[in-house]
């Protein structure tokens, strides 16, 4: 069939789910012309909204909006949500006698416990560690944004294929084509970008089918609330009918067969080991532990992101942050390659940086897995990490884990602060340090301006802020080189290194 082909843009994004969305608010801020296509018409469902749709966001994902201006947006529309009921859960946590502030399979541990001063990398923010969201608030702020910078999102448009040559992609729909320079797969987990381009996506299969449900039971005190390890499984419950229960069937029932009321009771009555009864199903969606990742991000013109480009089950709450990490690492890199002609290593290094990541988290969500199968050696092994979980040591690492403080790519330094997000410092007119990337430039901070960073600084001054000012907390360094993504690059101490900080901004910014 003859199809329409639409004027070439520079990238085409195939989804507008938060990845593709983030994504395309990337690529604006550098100019570029964006186009996103998404099969569906309506951006709202019930599975986006609470109490299914609720997400985490972890420190990374708080920092890049923060240092694109995007934070307050982003907490405002929630704020709107939480008038209407969605603070409940959150003032319930506040009111206890121990603050929750995270999980690992569901062994929550506590604020009180962690010891952020370990964390000498950081400096306090306005970003925070946490927050919790609902998916379609998060959207429509992003697709808010996208649009206002000029985006072209296309809703109702299913990506089906695509051509590439050396110097384009053609991507296909039912009866459209658009041409891009550049073509991302921000299509979700079953991403049809990665199946066309016959990217390898390995991993481990599914134990168990998950479930997230909303009922109505006729005793709803019969289950118990919280989260509860049965011998066949694992179910969390919240009054009046709020439900995820774990079975571990292998993932056989996952999207196979119709997700009925008499399933639903069936099952759960068998993981919960009490009999319940069902009078309403009113909202039901399954997911499984099955972890896959795509051996390599880039097919020449076509790259993947998100969970196009990863999958693992939600617990602990991940994939959004990992694919928001994503976006943010990718969106400025892209730019240079298209803008900027960059060498390829700029754009492979958007491989090298986030893959080692992606399995981390998939590796992460294995270990809850091992901790909830119905077996003694898994209760046991729970048992051993409530206590360590319990003390300053175990809560510290988890937070570190859960909040995303850990995150450092290999930048080939051993300095602590490379490869880390950059610290918040506060400059001396007060001025932090996160409010000045908005830009989406790099930036080269001087803190003792007698050294010889300002010339050098010069020579990239299209691409890169050079900003001199005493500092109220320095960390030990006298001068950093930020990434356009809010990574340090590279740290002096003092004045010397001027060829090793050379070769480092010629790295990154030609
Ligand atoms: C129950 C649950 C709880 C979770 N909790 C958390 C949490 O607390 N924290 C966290 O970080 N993560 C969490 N996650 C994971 C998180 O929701 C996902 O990782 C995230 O939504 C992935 O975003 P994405 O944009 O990559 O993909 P998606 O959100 O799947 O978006 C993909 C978009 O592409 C569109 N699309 C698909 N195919 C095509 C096509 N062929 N053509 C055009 N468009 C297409 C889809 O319609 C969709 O809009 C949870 C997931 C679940 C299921």
């Amino acid at each position: 069939m003859q199809c329409r082909l639409s004027p070439s843009h520079d990238v085409v994004i195939a989804g507008a789910g938060p990845v593709g969305l983030f994504l395309a608010c990337e690529l604006r801020l550098f100019g570029l012309s964006v186009i996103v296509l998404e099969q569906a018409d309506d951006p709202h469902s019930p599975l986006k909204r609470l109490p299914f749709g609720m997400r985490g966001l972890s420190a990374p994902t708080l920092e890049a909006f923060h240092r694109r201006g995007l934070l307050d947006a982003v907490t405002d529309a929630q704020r709107a949500n939480d008038a209407s009921g969605a603070t409940h859960a959150a003032s319930h946590w506040m009111q206890q006698a121990r603050r929750p502030a995270g999980h690992f399979a569901g062994i929550p541990f506590f604020h009180e416990d962690v010891d952020a001063s370990r964390w000498s990398h950081r400096l306090p923010s306005p970003a925070g560690t946490s927050l919790m969201v609902t998916l379609e608030s998060l959207e429509s702020v992003l697709e808010a944004r996208a649009v206002g910078m000029g985006a072209e999102i296309r809703r109702g448009v299913t990506v089906e294929g695509f051509e590439q040559t050396d110097d384009e992609v053609i991507v296909r729909s039912a009866d459209e084509a658009f041409r891009g320079s550049w073509l991302v797969g921000c299509d979700g987990g079953r991403s049809i970008v990665r199946k066309a381009g016959s990217f390898e996506f390995t991993g481990t299969p599914p134990e168990f089918t998950g479930y997230s449900l909303d009922v109505e039971l006729e005793q709803p005190d019969m289950l118990r609330t919280g989260r509860t390890y049965t011998p066949t499984g694992m179910y969390t419950y919240a009054r009046p009918g709020t439900i995820a229960m774990v079975d571990f069937d292998g993932g056989a029932f996952h999207r196979t067969q119709p997700v009925t009321l008499d399933h639903v009771q069936s099952v759960l009555r068998r993981v919960s080991g009490v009999d319940v009864t069902l009078t309403a199903l009113k909202l039901a969606s399954t997911w499984t532990d099955r972890a896959s990742q795509a051996a390599a991000y880039r097919h020449g013109r076509v790259l993947l992101a998100g969970d196009a480009a990863h999958i693992h089950s939600p617990l602990g709450g991940q994939g959004l942050n990992l694919g928001l990490g994503d976006a943010m690492n990718l969106g400025w890199k892209l730019a240079a390659t298209l803008r900027d002609n960059a060498p390829a290593t700029l754009i492979d290094s958007y491989q090298r940086e986030r893959h080692p990541v992606g399995a981390q988290v998939l590796d992460w969500s294995r270990a809850q897995v091992s901790l909830m199968r119905p077996a003694p050696a898994s209760r046991a092994l729970e048992a051993i990490l409530r206590d360590l979980i319990d003390t300053r040591d175990g809560a510290t690492y988890f937070a570190e884990r859960v909040w995303g403080v850990s995150l450092r790519y290999d930048l080939g330094s051993n300095h602590p602060l490379v490869g880390r997000s950059v610290p918040d410092f506060e400059l001396a007119d007060g001025t932090k340090v996160g409010a000045l990337l908005r830009a989406g430039k790099g930036l080269w901070l001087d803190f003792a301006p007698d050294a010889p960073w300002r010339e050098l600084a010069s020579r990239w001054h299209s691409r890169v802020t050079y900003v001199a000012s005493t500092v109220v907390k320095g960390l030990g360094v006298s001068a950093v080189l930020v990434r356009p993504d809010g990574v340090v690059a590279w740290v002096a101490e003092d004045g010397s290194g001027v060829i090793e900080a050379a070769q480092v901004a010629s790295l990154w910014f030609g």
